[in-house]
């Protein structure tokens, strides 16, 4: 049965049986965010609605027809966060925080709101992780950036990504390579959609983003805007190149590499799993030197990523990772029988006091059935105890991922499953 009101279009239930993966993916980020000293920052859900469209800019499809803009009863014009930089931007600005050491690093995990068209991994409804490194123009930085989010793909066991690097330049350099790419765009018009025909003007650069299959011919055939970089932007560029290849981590550069986002200038990255497709960018970032200045602070360099946290689970359940231990129930304790029950409730509730969860099985179930609600329970073990263990004082230990099992005092069980 369904109710006659449902959740609206593109926004999703993350129901209790999804929490381990969401908590797994979080843990992971904040840990990560430790080991290189971001700390979290909050920010409204909400702001005044200029704040992205100065940032974001007004011809980009974020701020044209994906931006959640509402009226509040005293007339104020506002917007539900659609991205993540230019909120933490604002509050570096209004909370004086160019008086602490540079760069200022800061990470959230927020909701993220835009009227997208819904499908697999596209929601009006999504969840970022992303971080901020405020203060310091230096690549080493950039750099910094792209590593947090490659060790976080990483430690979450994804594969086969791959790294688009690029840059596109700054104030100085920026202007030639779009009066080229303008240029060269002239005589095809007939050629490409109508967004791109509207590009052309407005905003050139989005014509190399463009996914229409008409226009992919002139993307392929546009001047490379690495080859219109300017000395300063040229050389942060190959220093950050640098910084990637000694950490080992595996790029491409892709000169048609662009952001939907107006504010960014030189670095600019995305990384890509092995699957295809306009959903499939997992996590992108870059530099917004200009950004603080549009919103009224003093010059000030910034670069940071954000990384879609659904699309990071629906590759990882494709990828068919498995949560590990540590991230899931950690004993289902079954009763074999209905005297073992006083003993099952000693041994979860010691395992609890021993810092791991437990969980106890219905005595009056079958064997078969409590072993069926561990699984559903998605338990890294279950303790068995029957007659035969009471008498031994011992369990039989089953590990349900690959269903190996031992007999173990029931004073081990704790040290024996700890992850
Ligand atoms: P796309 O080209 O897929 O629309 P984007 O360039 O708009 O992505 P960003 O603004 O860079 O995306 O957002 C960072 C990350 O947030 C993306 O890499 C993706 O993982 C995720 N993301 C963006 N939009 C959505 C959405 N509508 N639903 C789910 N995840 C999203
Ligand atoms: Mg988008």
């Amino acid at each position: 049965m369904a109710p006659d009101i449902q959740a609206p279009r593109g926004t999703q239930d993350i129901l209790p049986d999804e929490q381990p993966w969401w908590d797994y993916v979080r843990d992971t980020a904040e840990k990560l965010c430790g080991e290189f000293r971001y700390t979290q920052i909050d920010t409204p859900m909400f702001e005044d609605v200029a704040l992205f469209k100065r940032t974001v800019g007004d011809t980009t499809d974020i701020v044209q027809k994906e931006m959640y803009v509402f009226q509040d009863r005293g007339d104020q014009e506002l917007a539900l966060r659609p991205e993540g930089t230019a909120p933490v931007c604002r509050a570096y600005i209004e909370h004086g925080m160019h008086n602490q050491p540079q760069p200022v690093r800061l990470f959230y995990i927020t909701p993220i709101f835009r009227y997208d068209r819904p499908q697999a991994g596209r929601y009006r409804q999504h969840h970022q992780f992303g971080i901020e490194a405020i203060g310091d123009a230096s690549p080493s930085v950039d750099t910094e950036t792209i590593e947090v989010l490659w060790r976080l793909y990483e430690n979450l066991g994804l594969t086969g990504l791959t790294l688009n690097l690029n840059s596109i330049g700054d104030a100085e350099c920026r202007p030639r390579y779009l009066e080229a790419l303008r240029a060269y765009y002239s005589d095809k018009l007939d050629r490409v959609c109508r967004d791109c025909q509207a590009r052309v003007e407005r905003n050139p650069l989005r014509l190399l983003d463009c996914k229409n299959a008409e226009c992919q011919d002139a993307v392929a055939g546009a001047p490379a805007l690495t080859d219109y970089l300017c000395e300063a932007c040229g050389d942060h560029f190959s220093q950050v190149r640098g910084y990637v290849e000694s950490l080992g981590i595996p790029h491409v550069v892709n000169p048609r590499l662009v952001r939907g986002l107006d504010y960014y200038t030189r670095t600019v990255y995305e990384v890509q799993p092995v699957e295809e497709g306009g959903q499939s960018t997992v996590g992108a970032g870059g530099r917004y030197d200009g950004l603080i200045e549009q919103i009224g602070g003093n010059p000030t360099p910034g670069v940071g990523f954000a990384t879609g946290i659904e699309r990071i689970i629906l590759n990882m359940k494709r990828q068919n990772v498995n949560l590990p231990d540590a991230a899931r129930l950690a004993v289902f304790v079954v009763c074999a029988s209905a005297a073992a029950r006083v003993f099952a409730f000693k041994l979860a509730s010691d395992l609890r006091r021993a810092g791991l969860s437990a969980v106890v099985g219905d005595s009056d179930r079958s064997l078969k059935a409590q072993m069926r609600h561990a699984g559903s329970l998605q338990a890294a073990y279950a303790a068995i105890i029957g007659d035969r263990e009471l008498e031994a004082n011992s369990v039989t230990l089953k590990r349900l991922a690959d269903g190996s099992q031992e007999t173990v005092p029931m004073g081990d069980v704790a040290s024996r499953v700890r992850p």
